[in-house]
């Protein structure tokens, strides 16, 4: 997806600040953070949404990739929030799947 900002990130086009990188995933943190940690954790194959996740493989390597990030980042003991948007009513606004991880500071609930 040559037009996709997250896919010209996997291909080293445009370099943002990496915190993981394995032979799957992808994540840095967000140009805009909601949190002291807002790191983004993306598959490096294209896929738009949740809705398109094909199986179960993609989404235990994010997962996984969140909580080993979560603890480089010193968060997994106090605790952190991960949330995937999708769609318009989820508040998606990039259009390749990625996760949120927040931390570093007391979250709320219900989100906004
Ligand atoms: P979402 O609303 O779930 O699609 O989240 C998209 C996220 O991507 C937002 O939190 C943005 O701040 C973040 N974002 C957009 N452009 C960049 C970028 N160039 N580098 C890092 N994060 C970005
Ligand atoms: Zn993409």
């Amino acid at each position: 997806m040559s037009d996709c900002l997250f896919c010209k990130m996997v291909a080293g086009v445009i370099k943002p600040e990496v915190v993981f990188e394995d032979e799957n995933v992808l994540a840095f943190r967000d140009i805009n953070p909601q949190a002291p940690v807002h790191v983004l954790v993306i598959p490096k194959r294209h896929v738009a949404t949740l809705n398109d996740l094909g199986g179960h493989e993609m989404a235990g390597q994010l997962m996984l990739a969140a909580t080993t990030i979560a603890r480089q980042e010193g968060l997994a003991e106090d605790g952190y929030r991960v949330n995937i948007n999708c769609n318009k009513k989820g508040g998606q606004e990039v259009y390749h799947l990625h996760l949120h991880l927040l931390g570093g500071r007391q979250m709320t609930w219900p989100p906004g």
